[in-house]
């Protein structure tokens, strides 16, 4: 019936319970354990108040303000950590959501009941407790049927609980995404409401919903029930701009539907990867001219990557994650087809991008071929592009990857330290992307004593004219010949 629970949370049950309090496991992690899906994080709620939890466990520390005790254990699973938490918070009513954000003050409550009905939704709102060598589920709201028949429906009045709390609306959708449930229609009817209640929630709370949507299996379908509720108006609103918005003829999809429709084939479960075949196309709607079968959308990919890099700082996401997204969107237009791109090309988008990204970039192109209607995610030049990218894996993109370095000229040809030798090896790289086989010491050496002849200005232009020739090569068969119309 419920998987077995780990002793450590059995221990803390234990613990508080022998102090004289009562104890219970709530919330999310009953919901999964009742689902036999393996709980994201452990909540514990008691009677006992924040200091006397304090005191009943050494290795513990106070969280928040919102009456939490953080409760280090052994590891559940093995991770990056040396100790898990289990979060003890005493019971608690949430009292008026005066500015819709935050409750304006935290008022410990007497009972389980209680602290049950300030909970989001029937599923949410199930406690579990140990009762002789067996669990007993407490369950005031009809949670159980809600789980069994997969229903979202709120805990109460849904106008008052979304009223409340804002982001509980999107939370809705996080769980249809996750869990696959159908949100009931009162619930839902509320939601379509009291959808501008959204704009009085920080982004970072947003931010998490969207993380655990986009991480669901089924992101796509969270994304358009955002939309048809109108709360993507306030999450993403730039992804609005693409309903309605034909491509040219050989798109049988809007922009919007394409955008979505790439997410939901996205093959990988990266959240940026995710996120990248989401925004792939995203500017589209601003870069089209044209209509019909003469559209075209020029730069959508280099506007894309701004309109990227705006919702993700926006939404206060790192910028490792933002970077990555952006790039991922830039690059996604890459042209390749083994008969006309030699090796040098498949190294400067190597360069370009990084090796380590090389396979979610090509992931991406996979998600953006299936969001288009296309039958097959990888035909033969997709998979000859996997093959070179390993291939080439080791020859050199940087000038740390080059047989030589600074030391040697210096030691060897006896160079004077300064930026020249910089410039030097910028060229000896832009020529050794071109003829892998350049790579080599001696020749490397003789060439550097060529170049020391030419002037630091003289070999920046050289190397700076050898990336930037190419790129321009590059992007003008891209142009000419993938996708733009
Ligand atoms: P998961 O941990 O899988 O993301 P969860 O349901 O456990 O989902 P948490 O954010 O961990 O969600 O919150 C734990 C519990 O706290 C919820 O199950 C719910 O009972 C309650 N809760 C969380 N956020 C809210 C909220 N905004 N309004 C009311 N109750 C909430
Ligand atoms: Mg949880």
């Amino acid at each position: 019936m419920i998987k077995k629970i780990p002793s450590q949370i059995t221990e803390v049950l234990r613990t508080i319970e022998k102090a004289g309090f009562e104890a219970y496991v709530v919330g999310g992690c009953v919901r999964d354990l009742l689902m036999q899906r393996t709980p994201r994080d452990w909540d514990v709620t008691t009677n006992a108040k924040p200091e006397q939890v304090q005191s009943l466990f050494p290795e513990s520390f106070y969280e928040n303000d919102f009456g939490t005790v953080g409760v280090k254990v052994a590891r559940f699973s093995p991770g990056d950590f040396e100790y898990d938490v289990v979060e003890v918070t005493t019971f608690r009513v949430e009292s008026k959501y005066s500015d819709k954000r935050r409750p304006d003050a935290v008022r410990f409550a007497d009972t389980l009941a209680e602290d049950l009905s300030r909970r989001d939704f029937t599923i949410n709102a199930l406690a579990l407790k140990i009762a002789n060598s067996d669990y007993e589920i407490i369950d005031l709201y009809a949670g159980q049927k809600d789980l069994q028949n997969k229903i979202i429906r709120t805990v109460g009045n849904p106008v008052e609980r979304f009223d409340e709390d804002a982001l509980r609306m999107m939370r809705a959708i996080r769980f249809h995404s996750e869990l696959g449930f159908q949100i009931e229609p009162a619930t839902y009817a509320a939601i379509v409401n009291l959808k501008e209640n959204m704009q009085h929630i920080s982004q970072e709370r947003i931010k998490d919903e969207l993380v655990k949507i986009i991480l669901s299996d089924d992101p796509a379908g969270g994304i358009d029930m955002l939309h048809e509720t109108g709360l993507l108006a306030y999450v993403i609103p730039e992804l609005e701009t693409g309903v309605g918005v034909a491509q040219s003829h050989h798109h049988i999809y809007t922009v919007y539907k394409h955008c979505l429709l790439a997410l939901k084939h996205c093959p990988s479960p990266k959240l940026e990867v995710r996120l990248a075949s989401l925004f792939h196309d995203i500017a589209k709607p601003q870069a089209k001219r044209g209509q019909g079968e003469e559209a075209t959308f020029y730069n959508h990919d280099y506007l894309g990557a701004k309109v990227t890099e705006t919702i993700m700082r926006r939404l206060r996401f790192s910028k490792e994650v933002t970077e990555k997204v952006r790039m991922l969107v830039e690059n996604h237009m890459f042209y390749y087809n083994p008969e006309e791109v030699g090796e040098s090309s498949v190294r400067r988008l190597i360069q370009k991008v990084g090796l380590e990204n090389m396979q979610d970039l090509i992931d991406v192109r996979v998600a953006d071929r299936l969001g288009s209607g296309v039958p097959k995610a990888k035909p033969y030049k997709l998979r000859h592009l996997e093959y070179m990218v390993e291939k080439l894996s080791h020859d050199a993109v940087s000038v740390k990857m080059l047989r030589i370095n600074g030391s040697d000229l210096i030691g060897e040809l006896g160079f004077q330290p300064g930026p020249k030798i910089g410039a030097i090896l910028d060229v000896l790289l832009s020529e050794v992307i071109e003829h892998s086989a350049k790579n080599e010491k001696g020749f490397l050496l003789t060439r550097a004593k060529e170049l020391e002849q030419e002037d630091l200005q003289k070999l920046r232009e050289m190397a700076k004219m050898k990336i930037e020739e190419k790129k321009e090569e590059d992007d003008k068969e891209i142009r000419d010949k993938y996708w733009v119309k």
